[in-house]
C-alpha cells in the first residue's frame, strides 16, 4: 500500500525526460526574500485567522468582515499596493444563497407504473435559478451515458440527439477504457468532474440533470452528496442562472438500477455500452417529476487582492498570481460540543502562506513582472471566488502568465518531496522542479489521480479559462521520520479533521516543511516573472487549445 518508492522512481524517471531546459533556469532568488518566510511569521497570521473570534470566516458572516480586515491591514503592513485598480484591495463578489426547502419527491412514471424516490436518502437536487421555485413536469428521461463531448479523444455520447428540455441522466467520472492514452487513463479528466456534467445540461438545454453516484467513480460516498441539501451559494449571473437545467442531483445507484428496470432495460448493460464511442443517448419511456422551492439570500462577499509592481515599464502589466482562499464553514452543526469550523489547515494556512510570500516579495528588488496575491471567498461553496475573478479578472487573462494556488499546508515537518496534482499538465513544472531540485527535493504526482483533484481548488478556474495553473500539496517522504508517516499523517486528518470543528492550529504541527515549499513557491513564481516567454500548457493537456486561442485573440505583448 505505501508508496513513496514508486514515486521515487517516477519522479526521478519525468525528471530525466525532461532534459531540455526551457525558461525556468537556475535565475538567483534573493536570500533575503526567502529567509522573509519563516514559521514565526506563518503561526502569527494562522493564530488570528483560524481563532474562534473570526467564527471559521464564512462568507457574509461576521467573520468575514473580521478576515477582510485582517488581511486588507496586513497586505497594507507589508507595503504592497491596492490590487483592485479602483485603488482598494477589494474585489466585490455577488453571491446568492440558494436552500432547498422541505422534503419534495422525485417521481418517475411510466405508463400506470411509479417510482417514487425519497429526498436525501434516495435523491438530492437543487435548482441553481435565483427565482422561488423550479420544476420537472413529466420531463422525458434520457440516459446519455458519460455525457461527454470531447473532440481530441473523437469521443461524443450525444450524436447529435436533441435533448432539449429533457432530463439527463448520466454516469459519474468518464470512460473506464482498455486504452489508458484516452481521458488521462486512471486519472480523472474534467470531462468526468460532476460540475461539467451540469456544465452539459445547460449546453443542450436540458430541464433536468441526474448524475448516479456510484462510490468509486465519484471519489466520496453518497453521504458526502446528502451534504449538498442545506444552503449553496452561487454566483449571481446576468441571467439570473436562468439558462442552467431547472433541476440538477444525484440519485443513488441501488434506485437508479431500479429506474431502469423500470424502463426495461439493464444498469450494468448501459453502463457497458456507454464505456464505447458507438454509445448513443436511449430514450428510456420514463417520465421525471419533481418540484422545488427554494429559500434565497444574496451575500455580498469579496476577495482581497494586493499588488506588488513589476520593476520593467514594459512587464509590469504582465502578472503572475498567487491564490488561496480565505473562507470555510463558518459556524455549522457541533461535533463534540464544538460549533466553530476554524478551517486551521483549510485554509488558514494558505492564507498564511501567501501573506508570508508577499513579505517575501516585498524583501527583494521587484521582478520584472508584477505578483498579484489574491485571497478568494467561498472556495467552500464551489470555487466561486476564484470562478469570479476569472470571469472579471481585475487584469487579463491574457497578459496574466500562471497561477500558483494553496490550499493546506504542511504541517507534519520538512519533506524530500513534493506533490504536485496534475503533475505533467505545464511547464510550471519545470520551474517547480528546477526550484525543488536546489532543495535537495524532488516532485512526485498526486497518488490518486482518479479522484481529479485537480479540478478541485482554486487554480482551476484560471486554467479552464486557459491560465496555467500548479496545485502542489504537501509532501508525504517526511525527513527523520519512518516511511508511512506523512501518508498516515495525511490520512488521519481527512479521517479526524476535514471540513470538521476539529481542523484547529495544534500543538503537533511543525511548520518547516510549510516554509520550504512556499520557498519553492516563491522561487518559482519569481523565475516566471522575470522569464523570457511564457509557460504553457504541454501538448495533449485539456486547457492548451483554450490558451491558444485566447493568446490569439488577446496577443501579449511579450512573445
Ligand atoms: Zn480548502
Amino acid at each position: 500500500m505505501h508508496r513513496p518508492l514508486l514515486c521515487l522512481v517516477i519522479a526521478v524517471f519525468t525528471a530525466c525526460k525532461s532534459g531540455e531546459q526551457p525558461a525556468s533556469g537556475s535565475v538567483p532568488v534573493s536570500a533575503k526574500a526567502l529567509a522573509a518566510i519563516d514559521t514565526a511569521t506563518l503561526l502569527g497570521h494562522i493564530r488570528v485567522l483560524a481563532a474562534d473570534s473570526l467564527e471559521g470566516r464564512a462568507p457574509g458572516s461576521p467573520g468575514e468582515a473580521k478576515t477582510v480586515r485582517y488581511l486588507e491591514a496586513q497586505f497594507r503592513a507589508i507595503g504592497l499596493e491596492p490590487g483592485n485598480p479602483d485603488g482598494s484591495y477589494i474585489q466585490r463578489v455577488p453571491l446568492v444563497g440558494i436552500t432547498p426547502q422541505g422534503a419534495p419527491s422525485l417521481t418517475f412514471a411510466r405508463g400506470g407504473t411509479q417510482q417514487t424516490l425519497t429526498w436525501r436518502d434516495d435523491f438530492v437536487a437543487w435548482t441553481k435559478h435565483v427565482a422561488p421555485s423550479a420544476k420537472l413536469e413529466r420531463s422525458d428521461v434520457v440516459f446519455v451515458g458519460y455525457g461527454i463531448e470531447a473532440p481530441e479523444f473523437n469521443w461524443d455520447d450525444f450524436k447529435g440527439v436533441d435533448v432539449r428540455g429533457k432530463t439527463l441522466l448520466m454516469l459519474v467520472n468518464d470512460p473506464p477504457l482498455a486504452d489508458t492514452t484516452q481521458f488521462g487513463g486512471r486519472a480523472m479528466t474534467y470531462y468526468g468532474r460532476w460540475t461539467y456534467k451540469y456544465e452539459q445540461g445547460l449546453k443542450h438545454h436540458a430541464a433536468g440533470v441526474l448524475i448516479i453516484h456510484e462510490t468509486g467513480p465519484a471519489g466520496y460516498p453518497f453521504a458526502v452528496v446528502q451534504g449538498k441539501t442545506g444552503e449553496q451559494f452561487d454566483l449571481v449571473t446576468q441571467d439570473k442562472n436562468m439558462g442552467r437545467s431547472d433541476i440538477e442531483g444525484w440519485i443513488t445507484l441501488d434506485r437508479a438500477r431500479e429506474l431502469l428496470r423500470l424502463a426495461g432495460q439493464n444498469f450494468d448493460s448501459l453502463k457497458a455500452r456507454a464505456a464505447t464511442r458507438e454509445f448513443k443517448p436511449v430514450p428510456l419511456g420514463v417520465t421525471a417529476s419533481l418540484e422545488i422551492k427554494n429559500g434565497l439570500r444574496t451575500v455580498d462577499s469579496r476577495n482581497v487582492v494586493a499588488r506588488l509592481l513589476g520593476s520593467d515599464a514594459k512587464l509590469r502589466d504582465e502578472y503572475v498570481i498567487y491564490t488561496a482562499h480565505w473562507d470555510h464553514f463558518g459556524i455549522g452543526a457541533p461535533v463534540n460540543g464544538d460549533s466553530i469550523y476554524n478551517g486551521a489547515l483549510d485554509n488558514a494556512s494558505g492564507t498564511a502562506g501567501l501573506l508570508a510570500l508577499a513579505k517575501g516579495f516585498a524583501a527583494m528588488k521587484h521582478p520584472k513582472r508584477s505578483i498579484l496575491f489574491l485571497s478568494v471567498t467561498a472556495e467552500e461553496q464551489g470555487l466561486l471566488g476564484s470562478q469570479y475573478y476569472a470571469m472579471a479578472p481585475l487584469y487579463p487573462l491574457t497578459k496574466t502568465l500562471a497561477v500558483i494556488n494553496m490550499d493546506v499546508l504542511n504541517a507534519s515537518g520538512r519533506t524530500r518531496d513534493l506533490v504536485v496534482v496534475g503533475l505533467g499538465a505545464s511547464e510550471l513544472d519545470d520551474y517547480a522542479r528546477a526550484a525543488a531540485g536546489e532543495q535537495g527535493r524532488v516532485l512526485v504526482p498526486d497518488a490518486e489521480p482518479e479522484k481529479g483533484f485537480y479540478y478541485r481548488s482554486d487554480h482551476f478556474n484560471f486554467a479552464k479559462q486557459g491560465v496555467p495553473a500548479f496545485d502542489p500539496e504537501s509532501g508525504i517522504d517526511v525527513i527523520g521520520k519512518p516511511a508511512g508517516y506523512g501518508l498516515a499523517r495525511r490520512e488521519a486528518y481527512t479521517a479526524n479533521d476535514y471540513h470538521k470543528p476539529s481542523d484547529e492550529l495544534k500543538p503537533d504541527w511543525d511548520l518547516s516543511g510549510a516554509v520550504e515549499d512556499l520557498r519553492l513557491f516563491l522561487t518559482m513564481g519569481y523565475r516566471v516573472a522575470q522569464a523570457e516567454r511564457y509557460p504553457e500548457w504541454r501538448a495533449g493537456n485539456e486547457f492548451r487549445a483554450t490558451r491558444e486561442a485566447q493568446l490569439r485573440r488577446g496577443a501579449p505583448s511579450s512573445p
